[in-house]
């Protein structure tokens, strides 16, 4: 006889201990057979009474211990205890991001906050709160107005009316008030709108940047170039003057000679001609001086190119040579030759030793001396300009001021000569410096930068 496996009965033969035996939730079946019992070929019902089938009964068995009450309520618990133990993570997770993200947005060096839709403030971090002295309480409504500067509050109230109605970015400018000095600093306003998946705006996020010092610096580079162009334009006058005085008062002599070479009778037109060529000599000295000061005053944006240094060096110090002579100054050049091309802007370079060279000038005006300007490769890849005198040297104890925008021992000085210098040459990434020498004077350098390329041609050559 075939045991009935898997099914949820027992079969028992007469006389005979269980055979089989299988699970049916807490309960089995007993099936007591006789010889004639032959196994059913479908186990899906429980077999009669009958045909090898003495009896049938249903009898409790104890459970596998998977279907006891403990086991299940233990089963239950702990899958909870997973259940509730992975929300409770990310509970903490998600706490620690936040505790994070505040942290951020209260550490980093602007003003941060949060609007509704409608613009009412629903925070503000920390450095609101220091810088302006108000709460967020204060803030909220129309509190924040009292941080803003009477006369920007207008302009400010509007832009953000605007925003709120279209829903657009917002970006201004805007005086806010400290707290702490009752000053008033100007910053860059920034806010965006948050937006749902539909595109309703859900919340306004905006941050305050301090500008203030990059103000400053835009008003003081926009002060020092006009100052700039209007001090070292006064220098140059007195010089320009002298140099072309020369070529016009020569040609007004060599005028008047060649016509009296050709008044006489029969006029000279050997003599006549050599007066004539003289006149056109000068004037063509003459044009060529307003050239250069024309390329040196001409209103061109910066431009960068591979320079020629040692060619600007010798056309600064021909226009200013006369400038020297008359206060007994004689210029030498130490130019290195083969000097690589620097990366520089021409024209600002120029300015840079119309400077330094009017300096040195001005400081032998009274005794005289030598003025050298020297030029080499230096270290790291730069070329390195020197200006030395043989003046009376830097104002004692003031070498590190004399760089200052307004620093000046001269009595027409505007100070601004070497203040300049230096914002150009720092724009360059080179450096600028200046030291007292062994003997008598002074010496300027600065360095300017490679041009990178070899095939570049420099000009000015
Ligand atoms: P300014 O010439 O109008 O005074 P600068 O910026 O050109 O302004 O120079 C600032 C100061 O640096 C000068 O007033 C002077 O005291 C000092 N200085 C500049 N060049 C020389 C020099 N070659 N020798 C001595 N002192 C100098």
């Amino acid at each position: 006889m075939q045991p009935l496996v898997d099914q949820p009965f027992t079969i028992i033969q007469p006389g005979s201990k269980w055979r089989n035996r299988t699970h049916f939730g807490t309960q089995y079946a007993a099936i007591l057979v006789d010889a004639n019992y032959q196994p059913p070929s479908s186990v899906d019902s429980l077999p009669s009474p009958g045909h090898g089938v003495v009896a049938v009964a249903m009898v409790n068995g104890r459970p596998e211990f998977w279907q006891t009450w403990w086991f299940l309520l233990a089963a239950t618990l702990a899958s909870a205890g997973i259940v509730a133990a992975y929300f409770l993570q990310r509970i903490v997770l998600l706490a620690g991001a936040e505790r994070r993200f505040r942290e951020a947005i209260e550490t980093m060096p602007a003003m941060a906050f949060v609007t509704r839709p409608d613009g009412y403030c629903t925070f503000v971090n920390r450095r609101w709160v220091e810088f302006t002295g108000l709460t967020l309480e204060q803030t909220s409504e129309s509190g924040w107005q009292a941080a803003v500067h009477p006369d920007d509050l207008g302009r400010v109230v509007n832009k953000w009316r605007a925003s709120l109605a279209l829903g657009e970015p917002l970006e201004y400018e805007v005086r806010l008030h400290r707290a702490a000095d009752e000053t008033f600093r100007c910053f860059l306003m920034r806010a965006v709108p948050l937006r749902d998946n539909r595109g309703k705006v859900l919340k306004w996020c905006g941050a305050a940047t301090d500008i203030e010092d990059r103000k400053q610096a835009e008003q003081l580079r926009a002060d020092l170039a006009h100052v700039s162009r209007v001090s070292t334009m006064g220098e140059l006058v007195a010089s320009i003057t002298h140099e072309l005085l020369q070529p016009i008062s020569a040609t007004t002599l060599n005028g008047q000679v060649a016509l009296r070479w050709l008044q006489r009778d029969p006029p000279d037109i050997a003599n006549a001609s050599q007066s004539v060529s003289a006149i056109v000599q000068d004037g063509n000295r003459a044009a060529t001086i307003i050239e250069r000061l024309r390329l040196l005053y001409k209103k061109v944006p910066p431009r960068r190119e591979p320079v020629a240094v040692n060619s600007v060096i010798a056309e600064m110090v021909e226009l200013l040579r006369s400038e020297a002579n008359g206060h007994a100054v004689s210029i030498r050049t130490d130019l290195e030759d083969d000097l690589p091309a620097a990366m520089v802007d021409q024209v600002q370079l120029r300015q840079v030793l119309m400077n330094l060279l009017l300096n040195a000038i001005e400081a032998m005006s009274d005794t005289g001396g030598v003025l050298t300007v020297k030029s080499e490769s230096g270290a790291q890849d730069v070329i390195q300009i020197s200006v030395i005198d043989t003046g009376p040297g830097l104002p004692p104890g003031k070498d590190d001021q004399i760089f200052q925008a307004f620093f000046t021992t001269k009595m027409q000085g505007s100070g601004m000569g070497l203040a300049i210098s230096k914002s150009i040459i720092e724009s360059h990434h080179g450096r600028i410096w200046a030291n007292g020498n062994e003997g008598r004077g002074a010496t300027f350098h600065f360095t300017l930068p490679l041009a990178g390329q070899e095939d570049e041609r420099p000009v000015g050559s």
